[in-house]
Parts: structure tokens; sequence; C-alpha cells
């Protein structure tokens, strides 16, 4: 018999953490979730945290001391704590920067130490404002000031990216770095900026729905169940290993499409109103005008597939937020 191998997944209680870690336990996993619930939510491990497979570590990925016991307990890692959110990115510049550079360099450093596969999640926010679509991993990256902290955020990733590229090219740690573009489904919250969870719930309470800028930018969006199994799956795939590899859906939908489409299918009485990026986020703010990912090493390495349309995406996303507010009698 096969031994069950386990899996150590920091910011395990996070939206695509949580994710993933049913999707192991599916395929007969042990985990052990590590989480700082900064951003991370016990609810989102709630229906798996008491089972016999899975234990729960409310600890931060920058305490290596303790990263290091639970990975000697572990066959592989998957790192996925991060700061998270364009929000979030933008109120907490200082926090979001070091938690990034040195929570990867210290997950690099424990997976090289104990010889064992790490995948590390980085973001399309790497290509920056880069005009030139679709992104393909060796795309240019494209940046504006220092002064905005986005970009600062970017560069965080980047530099995660890099150090993977090193401890692969120096010590053959192997480790596969994943860009993920906008990847959503139940769960997910809106309280650190991500659209889709805004319009949904600003559409159930009937209250503005607020598109950002003009409106015409357009993001694609691909569901966490599509993403997740791939995680899974790029992790073993030695051809993987020191490459960086997009996953995302390649169909855009522009931001007043999207409103209109939510309000329609939560059949909402929600007016439609347009905010300035300085009144959302701050005068400094760049917004990427289009982004979409080409998905072809993906493809060709473990079968990616964008397999859920946004109708679908939208609608398991409506129903969670619907559940949701009837169980607690209120949306988040
Ligand atoms: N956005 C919006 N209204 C909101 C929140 C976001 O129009 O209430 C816009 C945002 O300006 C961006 C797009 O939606 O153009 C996607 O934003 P999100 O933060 O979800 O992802 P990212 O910017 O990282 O792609």
């Amino acid at each position: 018999m096969k031994k069950q191998r386990t899996a150590l997944i920091t910011g395990g209680a996070g939206f695509i953490g949580s994710h993933l870690s049913d999707r192991l336990l599916s395929l007969g996993y042990k985990l052990i979730i590590l989480d700082d619930l900064s951003t991370g939510n016990k609810e989102n491990i709630s229906h798996i945290i008491n089972l016999p497979d899975v234990s729960f570590v409310k600890g931060t990925v920058l305490n290596k001391n303790l990263v290091l016991r639970l990975a000697k307990k572990s066959d592989i890692i998957f790192h996925l704590a991060a700061a998270v959110g364009v929000k979030l990115v933008t109120d907490q510049p200082l926090e979001s920067l070091l938690s990034n550079v040195e929570g990867t360099h210290i997950a690099l450093e424990v997976a090289r130490s104990r010889g064992i596969p790490i995948l590390i999640t980085s973001s399309s926010e790497v290509y920056g404002k880069n005009p030139n679509i679709p992104f393909s991993e060796d795309a240019d990256r494209h940046y504006g000031s220092v002064y905005n902290e986005r970009w600062g955020y970017a560069l965080s990733k980047t530099v995660d990216e890099f150090l993977a590229i090193c401890f692969w090219r120096q010590y053959k740690t192997p480790v596969v770095t994943v860009r993920l573009f906008n990847t959503v489904g139940p769960r997910q919250t809106g309280k650190y900026g991500m659209v889709i969870p805004r319009f949904i719930s600003q559409a159930i309470k009937n209250e503005p729905i607020t598109v950002y800028g003009d409106g015409t930018q357009s993001r694609c969006f691909c569901h966490v169940k599509d993403i997740v199994e791939s995680l899974v799956a790029l992790i073993d795939c030695p051809a993987a290993y020191g490459e960086i590899v997009n996953l995302g859906s390649s169909e855009p939908v522009t931001m007043n499409d999207l409103a209109k489409k939510i309000k329609l299918l939560v059949k909402s009485s929600s007016p439609i109103i347009k905010i300035s990026y300085e009144k959302a986020y701050n005068s400094t703010f760049e917004d990427m005008k289009e982004r979409i990912p080409n998905t072809s090493k993906a493809s060709k390495l473990v079968g990616f597939k964008a397999r859920q349309g946004l109708d679908q995406i939208l609608n398991s996303s409506i129903s969670f937020f619907k559940d949701l507010s009837e169980e607690s009698g209120e949306v988040i």
C-alpha cells in the first residue's frame, strides 16, 4: 500500500487554501494547515478541522522554527500565506512587503533543508501594466512609481519568484511557482477589495454596486476549483520545477458588464454607480486596463483548463452569499 502523504499548507485557512485543503483530502492526503488567521478564517475550514487527517496550527509563516517543525512531518509544502487583495496591500504596505518576501524565503529555506517539493503562489500583479496581452510567463514587467504601493506588492511577488528560481538553480530545491490570475468562488470575501464578492454582497443588499473608474477595465475570472486541481498536479510535476506557470481564465469581462450581470442574476434593484479610483483607493492608485493569461504552459504540463464559465462561477458565489446571509441574518 502507498504511504499516506502529508501536505503542509501555509495560509490554508484562506479562500484558496481552504479549497486546496478540500481537494487534497479528497485525494487521501493528511494535512497540516498553518494560518495566522489575519486574513484567513477558521470558518473556511470548519467542515474539516476536526477530521483525523487534519491538524490546524495557528501561527505565522514568519516563525521559521515553527515552519521547520511542521515541515519535518510533511512530504510537500504549498506556500499560500501572503498579503491578499489590492485594498489590504494599499492599506498595509509595509506588512504586505515583509510578509510576502520573508515568508517565501522561510518557506523555501525549509523546503531546501528538508529536500521536499514546494509550490509558491505568485500573482498576475507581477506583469504590472504591460499592455501586451495575453501574458506569457516570460513577458516583461511594467511598473510605475515607487510612490504607488501597488507596485511594491508587485515587486514583492517578483522577489518571491526570483527567490524560487535561485533556490532551484543553486540548490535544486524542487519548487514550482504559480502566477494566479483573478481566482473566485465560494468563501472569498469582499473585505480585501475583491470585486466579485463585493458586487454580489452589494446586489443582495440592494445597495449601490460600486464600479471603480469608468468600468471599461476588464478581468478574466477563474473558478477556484479549476485552480486547486492544477496546484495539486503541478507540485508533483518534475517538468514544472524551476518554472513559473500562469493559471487563470482567458475570458475577459469588463467591470461594467460584470456589474450588470450580477445585478441580473441576483434579481437586485441596486443602482450601478461609478466611483473614482481616487475615492476608492488613493490619489496615486493605478489600475490595470486588462489582464489575460496565456495558459498553454499549464495546459501542456498538467492539462490545465478553466472549465467553469462566468455564469457558473457567479452562480456558485451567489449561492454561497445567500446561504451565508440566511445562516447569519447578515451579508458579509
Ligand atoms: N473594482 C470595482 N469595484 C469594486 C472593487 C473592485 O470596480 O468594488 C474593480 C477594480 O478597480 C479592478 C477590478 O474591479 O479594476 C478587479 O479588482 P480586484 O481587486 O478584484 O482584482 P485585481 O485588481 O487584483 O485584478
